[in-house]
């Protein structure tokens, strides 16, 4: 374990977190981030990786995220990214990219978490809609969520396990280890916990809990 690993959990306090910044809404959660104390770097080329201790995938469009990853070489080094232990988050189109299995997604993403998504699942009536929810690992009450064009998570397989689902049963967040995905934006409503809790997923704080 290295030095910076190791003070995690003895110092909670300020991480070095990245924002994937190919295309979408990193600026949003650049400032929730920052907001909270944090460090934020806007990730644009795969060896900026190596600097940080957490990563979210911000929402966008899904097809053009997964174009730039893939010319920019990502793909491999995101994928690596994901199995060091460290935190990862997509939200909305960033779950897709994570999902093993999407459909309708013209190339592949990372591929990472055992679920599958449906893009654009809500229609076009509600299109875009917000409703408070309960999310598992979330206190002191429900948490808004702002969906915008989202996905839907149709399937979600062990070890993957859902967090949050719309009153309809819908799926709209999972969990894998290390590994979240939400279909909606919390970057957009002022509400930090989901933030904290991404940032207490990872593999160094799950093993120093009891
Ligand atoms: N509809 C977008 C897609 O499929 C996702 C929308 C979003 O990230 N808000 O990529």
């Amino acid at each position: 374990m290295d030095v910076m690993s190791s003070n995690h959990h003895t110092h909670p306090g300020p991480l070095t977190v990245g924002v994937l910044a190919l295309q979408g809404d990193f600026r949003e959660h650049r400032e929730v981030l920052e907001t909270m104390g944090h460090h934020v770097r806007e990730i644009r080329k795969p060896e900026q990786l190596a600097e940080i201790d957490a990563l979210i995938i911000p929402g966008g469009e899904s097809t053009t995220i997964a174009r730039l990853i893939l010319s920019n070489g990502f793909q491999q080094p995101l994928r690596e990214f994901c199995a060091t232990g460290k935190p990862v988050w997509g939200t909305c189109a960033g779950a897709i990219l994570l999902a093993k299995d999407v459909d309708n997604l013209d190339r592949p993403g990372i591929e990472v978490m055992d679920i599958t998504v449906h893009r654009n699942a809500f229609g076009r009536q509600v299109d875009s809609f917000e409703a408070d929810l309960d999310v598992r690992g979330i206190e002191d009450g429900p948490f808004r969520a702002v969906f915008i064009r989202a996905p839907l998570i149709r399937e979600v397989r062990a070890p993957a396990e859902a967090i949050c689902r719309l009153e309809d049963g819908t799926i709209v967040a999972a969990r894998e280890g290390n590994l979240l995905a939400t279909s909606f934006h919390p970057e957009l409503t002022g509400d930090h916990r989901l933030h904290a809790l991404f940032l207490t997923l990872g593999r160094t704080r799950a093993e120093a809990t009891p």
